[in-house]
């Protein structure tokens, strides 16, 4: 990823990519106290690429500091205008973007005081997360043997580094079982996520979620609240259980790098037909049509990058 032409920018201007570096003694390398966000830029119909819900994402960026007490030393609308910059000088159609918010070499050890907050926003072409035939034959999954974060040991609201510790270990031990992706349960055992997705699943034609208590608040599935209402179904947050999962009609996850992605597979149990169940489709077409721009009512989740 380091090796590469372009542009990324770096605590208020464009270097290099090669030239974008940090001190191994970068506070945030060492205990994992930073916050980021994943972003999508779609090509779109009629409003050229378009940078999918962007004030959203750094809204949350702005949030997850404010959870871990950082300070941002930049303004809302200037990381926007750096998010869509990026991917204007990097010359991209259709981008994955990487802001991140992360304390410096300024000093080291838990106190954490004295340092100053860096920010950088990389963006690269990254066209699909999963196996392109996933989105209609949907994935497998498994329950994972790690628990989701509970709300009073990490901060599960912020979109924090070292959080992903913990997404990392469910997906690598999924991945090591021949599933795509992991099923986390919260402290309890109630279903909360996938190691970087939002739940859905349906049963008799309404659409369950879990409440977001232990989960991040994602901006897909908060898209996907939306477009339902457009189409008319019922969306209802509730505590589900993984043998609710079991004999749900459809599965899917959310999320901004998954998109709107089936799961046809909990456990070696097959769920609804065992591939994108009818409202599933919906809302995956209904997704596309609002990052392409293809939605009028939606033409302000839009963020056009040409200026
Ligand atoms: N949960 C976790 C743990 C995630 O990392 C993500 C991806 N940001 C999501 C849910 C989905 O969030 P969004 O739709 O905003 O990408």
């Amino acid at each position: 990823m380091a090796d590469r032409d372009g542009v990324i920018w770096l605590d208020g201007k464009m270097v290099p990519w090669r030239e974008a570096k940090v001190h191994v003694l970068t506070h945030t390398l060492h205990y994992g106290l930073g916050v980021f966000e994943g972003v999508r830029a779609y090509s779109t119909v009629n409003h050229g690429t378009s940078i999918f819900r962007l004030q959203e994402h750094t809204d949350r960026l702005f949030r997850s500091a404010h959870i871990l007490a950082m300070d941002i030393p930049y303004s809302k609308e200037e990381l926007n205008e750096a998010q869509l910059a990026v991917v204007r000088e990097n010359k991209l159609e259709e981008a994955y973007l990487r802001p991140m918010c992360f304390y410096g070499s300024e000093g080291m050890g838990l106190r954490a005081d004295n340092l100053k907050t860096h920010v950088m926003v990389a963006s690269w072409d990254w066209p699909s997360y999963m196996d392109p035939e996933a989105k209609e034959v949907g994935i497998k999954i498994r329950t994972s043997s790690y628990t989701r974060h509970h709300v009073n040991i990490t901060m599960c609201k912020a979109k924090a580094n070292g959080n992903y510790i913990n997404s990392i270990l469910a997906l690598r031990e999924a991945l090591e079982s021949g599933c795509d992706e992991a099923l986390l349960l919260d402290n309890e055992g109630y279903v909360a996520e996938g190691s970087g997705e939002n739940f859905f699943m349906v049963r008799n034609g309404i659409i369950y979620t879990p409440e977001l208590t232990s989960c991040l608040e994602g901006i897909t599935r908060d898209t996907i609240f939306h477009l339902a209402a457009e189409h008319g179904y019922e969306i209802r947050e509730k505590r589900l259980t993984r043998d609710e999962v079991y004999v749900a009609d459809e599965a899917f996850f959310t999320g901004t790098a998954a998109e709107v992605l089936p799961i046809r597979e909990l456990d070696g149990r097959q769920i609804g037909s065992g591939r994108r169940g009818p409202i599933t489709e919906v809302l995956q077409a209904a997704y596309f049509d609002a990052v392409q721009g293809r939605n009028k009512g939606r033409y302000d989740w839009l963020a056009p990058v040409a200026k």
